[in-house]
């Protein structure tokens, strides 16, 4: 198949990690048979350097016209000041904004070959594959804010439309995995997660009725992914919710380094990135984890191309590097020789099969 891909690297470790991952999907189209045709343009503090915009009118343009687009990261310590007016930040909220990107896809799948980076212990890490579903462009975040010199507000509202549709897409997703899901709200105190339960249960029981439905209030949901991980299939969750349960799912593989992130909305086209910043303490070394990169690409063939067989064939590759013991130093045991980015990336395409 033909394709096009934009490729936003951005700062510190973006253009690290987005380089062997760029790799990776060059393989997979001479393997495969596909012509991808890759685009790169700045974005974040590179592009604020060259225009002055965190996010350029020709960069949204090229992520426009792509079938989807490959992100590195954004972020720069000369910009770190939150009372600035334009942050490289911004980007990612504007392009999100942009492309109508209204769910966020968080996989968190553990390796034995790095369960000793996990905080937990390994017989709670094996066998696990959670797919995180946050709702990225509703409820708190983007509600009427006030403030006086003594008190403030922040409005929760989601309206049936938006709930509807990010549930529509977990539940597709939790159709063609394990027939899982779990709704995770505060439905005993907040009236948006009551409207949110009756919306879950009208959908699935209308459109999904092979996929067991299963709510959790949310301060349970972020003990059981702790205490039973492995038994959690897709989670779909509004906005804040997912806020921190990704973040918290996220530590059980082993470093922020191996995971990765996809942004979807109505049709095809998708923001892949991994789910770290631009780790200034380490940019420039050579030494950052491209692993949730590479499976942002993965997940970029998957959702956006269709290309189920050449996704799987990335989680392979990767999953067979690390059990081969080629692990970056974030992953790497105390002592023990690790490898670079690009002997990481290198190793990966040497097992694309
Ligand atoms: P960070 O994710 O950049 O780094 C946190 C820690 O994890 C650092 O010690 C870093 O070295 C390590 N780390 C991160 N990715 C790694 C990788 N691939 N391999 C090995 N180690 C890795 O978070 P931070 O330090 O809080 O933020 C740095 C900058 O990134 C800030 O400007 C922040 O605003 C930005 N940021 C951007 C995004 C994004 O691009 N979507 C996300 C989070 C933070």
């Amino acid at each position: 198949m033909k394709a096009q891909i934009a490729v936003l690297p951005g700062d510190g470790i973006g253009p690290e990690v987005v380089a062997e991952a760029v790799r990776c999907l060059e393989a997979v189209a001479a393997r495969f048979g596909h012509q991808f045709s890759l685009a790169e343009a700045p974005v974040g503090a590179a592009a604020m350097d060259l225009t002055g915009e965190p996010l350029p009118a020709s960069t949204l343009a090229l992520a426009r016209s792509a079938d989807a687009v490959l992100f590195g990261a954004i972020g720069d310590p000369r910009y770190s000041d939150p009372a600035l007016a334009v942050r490289p930040e911004q980007s990612i909220l504007a392009l999100r904004r942009e492309l109508g990107l209204y769910a966020n896809l968080r996989p968190a799948v553990t390796h034995p070959a790095v369960y000793h980076a996990s905080p937990l212990r390994p017989e709670l890490l094996a066998g696990v594959d959670i797919l995180v579903v946050r709702e990225l462009t509703g409820g708190i975040y983007f509600g009427e804010k006030t403030r006086t010199a003594d008190s403030a507000s922040d409005v929760c509202a989601y309206t049936t439309g938006e709930i509807e549709r990010v549930v529509r897409l977990a539940a597709g997703l939790a159709a063609k995995r394990r027939r899982k899901l779990v709704s995770v709200d505060k439905a005993n105190v907040l009236e948006t997660s009551r409207l949110w339960r009756s919306v879950v249960n009208r959908v699935m029981a209308a459109e999904y009725p092979g996929v067991t439905v299963e709510h959790m209030y949310i301060d349970a949901a972020t003990m059981h992914v702790l205490r039973r991980p492995a038994d959690f299939d897709v989670i779909v969750t509004e906005n804040m919710f997912g806020d921190i349960l990704t973040d918290e799912v996220a530590m059980l593989p082993g470093s922020l380094g191996l995971c990765p992130s996809a942004s979807l909305g109505d049709g095809r086209r998708g923001l892949y990135e991994p789910i770290h910043g631009s780790a200034p303490d380490i940019a420039g070394k050579g030494i950052a984890n491209p692993f949730g990169t590479i499976l942002s690409a993965a997940m970029l063939l998957r959702h956006s191309l269709g290309l189920d067989e050449e996704a799987a064939a990335i989680e392979r590759a990767v999953a067979r590097t690390l059990a081969d013991g080629v692990l970056t130093p974030d992953l790497a045991l105390r002592g023990s020789a690790a490898a670079t980015t690009r002997c990481a990336g290198d190793a990966v395409v040497a097992r694309l099969v």
